[in-house]
């Protein structure tokens, strides 16, 4: 016996006669210890790297309950985006080989709605699906989600990236509240913990990236005369080259001047302290949390309520005043199983108390033993475009990604995080593809509306 082995769990023959078929030999690890909750009903909130298999874990679980006889949709399984949900019903159709009948169908944003009511029509066992189209089907009544006993949110973080959290809540209202819910996430942040509190039951909470410990935090303090630090900065980077990296210092006039010396050495950053307006200072958040910009320089008070979930480094470009500033500053990366580097900066005349830092897990070097890197740059994974419409003008994630991924449209993957306000919205489009869908935002619509649109 091995607790790998698919024939240990009470599935039908068929269906393990059909997973030796399409070459499944054993259970991956999120598989095998996530599928006897899953088989036996109980909620799962489930934490796995891509590629670990998750769809098979609650494709296997949906099908296992399905009732093949009753034609009604049992399984409602919702994606960030038409590819993600294009691949998840592809593995679904592979899993389902073992019965004839089994009905799957896709309803995305960026496709023809008219295909999809005949589609409907026919009827289906298994909607996958984005939440913003599935959504516009409820409204219209064209799709009835009374018979689901089955519920998955697939890369449930993504979805929240995307601005799906109002559309989901919404599609839910349409299902039976007695009913099994499996959520599937890469991170567990707490607006996802959240998620899970309000839609699950008693969840079970399987995470196979354990492992790993959390807060794996490689600290390292660099004594350097002032002179030396805008230099050591740049050298810090290049040498350790950090996807994203905040960048603390104490003061406004040393934010601007670090912010400035880094842009003039082909180092995208942005700076955010005090003096800016409300508005200034979102767009500087949302570009540096969506990923359209490396570099953010801050101070302590106006980073607060900065929600990055994937910090690469942290930078004290002066000593923090306390171990607790610090510890708070450095606590901002190596999230989610991560591991993240925190470097601090000290001035000959800051030594004492530097002293009170000095603990075995800590490096003390000196910044000279850092090589200097030629021809460094940090350029950003997207740009932001700004539009000019948001929840005041009924404006949402799934209308934004409709517009820009409509026939002939953009890569769901080329797509990031977007943000909706009150009177805007903020998308993160790769880089090379900013113009491309600059060109049809301002060209198309967006529920009807024309709306400007702008890159920031
Ligand atoms: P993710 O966890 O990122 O959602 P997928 O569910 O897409 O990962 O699975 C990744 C790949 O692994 C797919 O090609 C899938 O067919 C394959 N796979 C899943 N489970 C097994 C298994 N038990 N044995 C072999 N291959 C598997
Ligand atoms: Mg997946």
């Amino acid at each position: 016996m091995n607790n790998k082995d698919f024939s240990n769990l009470p599935l039908t023959k068929e269906m393990l006669h059909n997973l030796n078929e399409i070459g499944y030999k054993e259970m991956t690890p999120i598989q095998a210890e996530s599928l006897p909750f899953i088989l036996d009903g109980r909620d799962v909130i489930a934490q796995a790297k891509t590629g670990s298999g998750k769809t098979a874990a609650f494709g296997i679980g949906l099908l296992h309950k399905l009732q093949v006889k009753k034609f009604r949709v049992q399984s409602l399984i919702l994606c960030p985006t038409r590819e993600l949900a294009d691949q998840v019903a592809k593995e679904l159709r592979m899993l389902a080989r073992f019965s004839h009948n089994i009905k799957i169908l896709t309803l995305c944003g960026g496709t023809a709605f008219g295909p999809q009511l005949g589609s409907l029509r026919h009827g289906a066992h298994i909607i996958v699906g984005t939440p913003g189209r599935i959504l516009k089907h409820l409204k219209k009544a064209t799709l009835s989600l009374e018979d689901v006993d089955m519920l998955v949110l697939d890369e449930a973080d993504r979805m929240l990236d995307m601005g799906f959290s109002e559309e989901i809540n919404e599609v839910l209202a349409f299902v039976p509240k007695e009913k099994q819910t499996l959520l599937f996430s890469a991170t567990y942040t707490d607006e996802i913990m959240g998620i899970s509190a309000s839609i699950q039951k008693d969840a079970i909470n399987v995470k196979t990236t354990s492992t790993e410990v959390a807060n794996k935090i490689t600290e390292r303090f660099y004594e350097v005369q002032n002179s030396q630090k805008l230099k050591t900065v740049i050298n810090i980077l290049s040498n350790f080259k950090p996807e994203n990296v905040i960048i603390f210092a104490n003061t406004k006039a040393e934010v601007a001047e670090i912010a400035e010396t880094l842009q003039k050495n082909r180092i995208d950053a942005l700076a955010i302290h005090g003096d800016l307006e409300q508005y200034e200072r979102n767009d500087v958040l949302v570009q540096f949390a969506n990923k359209s910009c490396p570099v953010l320089v801050a101070t302590d008070v106006a980073a607060r309520g900065l929600d990055i979930k994937e910090l690469s480094m942290v930078i004290n470009y002066d000593l923090p005043h306390g171990e607790e500033t610090y510890t708070h500053r450095i606590g901002r990366t190596a999230r989610a199983g991560m591991e993240g580097l925190a470097f601090t900066l000290i001035s000959p005349y800051e030594a004492d108390k530097a002293d009170e830092y000095k603990n075995d897990s800590r490096l003390f070097e000196d910044a000279e033993a850092l090589k200097v890197v030629n021809g460094f740059e940090m350029k950003p994974q997207n740009i932001t475009l700004v539009i000019e419409g948001g929840k005041k003008d009924k404006v949402r994630a799934g209308d934004i990604l409709g517009a820009l991924t409509g026939e002939a449209g953009l890569d769901g993957s080329s797509i990031g995080k977007i943000d909706i306000y009150d009177k805007q919205s903020y998308v993160a489009i790769e880089s090379k593809k900013v113009d491309e869908a600059h060109e049809k935002l301002k060209n198309g619509k967006i529920k009807g509306k024309k709306f400007s649109v702008w890159i920031l």
